[in-house]
């Protein structure tokens, strides 16, 4: 969480900070233990954004049993009266957009149009469900048997644990607990420790569209007192889960060993592609966008810029003239384009991946290092950092660094290029710029990524279209678009016969 150092919280000051609680069984509460921890905005760690419950165990019991006691009575409103509220929703977000937005940059760091955009992906998000609520389509097929027919219904599942990361505070949040509401689940959601204030303003919006109180429960604390409890709490049918792969592989066994239908969107090192024929202003934006935007923490960030020989140089030249002047600081100022990295933590990490880099003999490009500008004395800031000469097997250019870092490596060909994009044990999103449209659809066809854009940056995701990856990036479910709707709901099979005798199937009719 977004704590300051020990020498600097004695300058936290001002007004007394707002105290944010769980919301559990339809009320606002403090934890069981007591408990509470301090969160400071990563632009200006003078910036108290609130108090938060520590919560554990007891906590989570009391939401699952609230959320449980609930979907006796959710899972049979109908679906289009359900879908109502996410359409007040939506209409909600609309009139508090910048609000929430310009409270999710000081709480994360993002700049405000970023932000703008991670809330208006959870405006769509529902509007989407509300047109949803009238698409849970099942389907109806003859039956091998005179006088019957057959039919699938798509049915509410139970308890939903939702566990989401802090660097989409309001779009991941929303991907999954619209799309589980909607088909009639009740929710038990534990947000990420360093975005706990976008999520009650998101939990109070749903709330105040008309999501009945015990429906929708939401716990603060760790990963490891109310994630693990949560996962494991017999009465929780199923569990959402973003966040490092790491931990979703820690999920995936203690959620299979209970037998719980689990979705995991994990990490990514995605590649953009530029070849000789791409057009490289574009490919530069793209890189740019790709690579520092949300200072590169995104799950979807370009972090690897895989160029053709003929048009190497050029490039790498503009992306070090382009990011050189980006300017680092506070994310609401409109003249910052990067923002902080979220935490410490982070920025360590970043830290030690620059001297990782170095040490495997990358050439560092510009950044490398913190910055010292008076806007960027109290956050957690650093420069936007590019390395070439980055080959195949270093580790910057295989490991998640999520931080403002790309990796520049040069290729002889497309062959080469694909194979190079491939060599990694993610597979969340990709990017190619080229002119050639054969080569586009080879691409299309050989990137081992959930995503592909022709001619785009690797990030980018709409609404309506599923979203999520392949290899260590998740196991195999989507978020967004139709396909969230599947995970969030259970396929019913009915046989009606109306023969009038017992029919056998695969005796009488053979
Ligand atoms: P994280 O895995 O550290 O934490 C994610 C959430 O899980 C947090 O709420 C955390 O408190 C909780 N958690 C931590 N340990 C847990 C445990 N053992 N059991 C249960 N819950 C636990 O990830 P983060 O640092 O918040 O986010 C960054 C990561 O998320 C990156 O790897 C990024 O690529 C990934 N991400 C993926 C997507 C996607 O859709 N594929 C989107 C955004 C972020």
């Amino acid at each position: 969480m977004n704590s300051p150092t020990p020498s600097t919280s004695a300058a936290a000051g001002g007004a007394t900070p707002r105290k944010f609680q769980n919301f559990i069984a339809g009320k606002w509460c403090d934890s069981v233990t007591g408990e509470t921890y301090e969160n400071h905005s990563p632009a200006n760690w003078k910036d108290i954004i609130g108090t938060f419950p520590r919560s554990n165990e007891e906590d989570v019991d009391r939401a699952v049993k609230a959320a449980r006691k609930a979907f006796k009575t959710w899972r049979l409103v109908p679906a289009a009266d359900r879908g109502n509220i996410f359409q007040r929703m939506g209409d909600l977000m609309v009139k508090h957009k910048e609000d929430i937005a310009r409270e999710m940059t000081r709480e994360m760091g993002k700049v405000l149009k970023e932000t703008m955009g991670d809330t208006q992906e959870a405006i769509d998000t529902a509007y989407y469900a509300f047109g949803e609520s009238r698409r849970l389509f099942g389907h109806t097929v003859p039956s091998e048997l005179p006088n019957k027919n057959c039919m699938t219904f798509r049915m509410p599942i139970g308890v939903a644990g939702l566990i989401t990361p802090w660097n989409f505070p309001s779009a991941i949040p929303a991907w999954k607990s619209f799309p589980a509401l909607l088909c009639g689940n009740t929710v038990v959601f534990k947000p990420a420790s360093d975005t706990p204030a976008t999520a009650v303003r998101l939990v109070e919006l749903l709330l105040e569209a008309g999501v009945p109180p015990d429906a929708v429960n939401i716990i603060h604390g760790s990963g490891r007192k109310v994630g693990i409890p949560l996962i494991e709490h017999p009465e929780v049918d199923l569990i959402s889960f973003t966040g490092s792969s790491e931990v979703g592989r820690d999920i995936s066994s203690r959620a299979g060993a209970r037998l719980k239908r689990v979705s995991l969107e994990l990490g990514g090192k995605n590649p953009q592609i530029v070849l000789d024929d791409g057009n490289l202003d574009l490919a530069l934006e793209a890189a740019l966008w790709g690579a520092f935007g949300t200072t590169g923490q995104r799950c979807t960030a370009t972090s690897r810029l895989i160029i053709q020989a003929g048009v190497h140089d050029k490039l790498v030249d503009m992306l070090k003239n382009a990011t050189n002047k980006l300017r680092c600081g506070d994310g609401l100022d409109p003249k910052t384009d990067v923002g902080p990295l979220v935490n410490e933590a982070q920025r360590d990490t970043v830290e030690s991946y620059v001297k990782i880099g170095l040490d495997e003999g990358a050439k560092l490009v510009c950044g490398g290092e913190r910055d010292t500008s008076p806007q960027c004395a109290n956050g957690w800031f650093y420069r936007p950092t590019v390395f070439a000469g980055v080959t195949p097997e270093m580790r910057i250019a295989k490991e998640e660094i999520f931080g403002p870092v790309l990796s520049v490596l040069k290729v002889k060909d497309f062959d080469e290029a694909i194979a190079v994009a491939n060599n990694v044990d993610y597979g969340l999103s990709s990017s190619i710029f080229t002119q050639d449209v054969n080569r586009a659809f080879r691409a299309m066809r050989d990137i081992e990524a959930g995503i592909t854009y022709i001619n785009g940056a690797t990030i980018g995701a709409e609404c309506h279209m599923p979203f999520g990856g392949v290899k260590d990036t998740g196991n195999g479910h989507r978020e967004g678009g139709w396909t969230v709707y599947e995970f969030f709901s259970e396929i019913k099979t009915i046989y009606v016969d109306f023969s009038g005798t017992l029919q056998k199937a695969q005796i009488d009719n053979y």
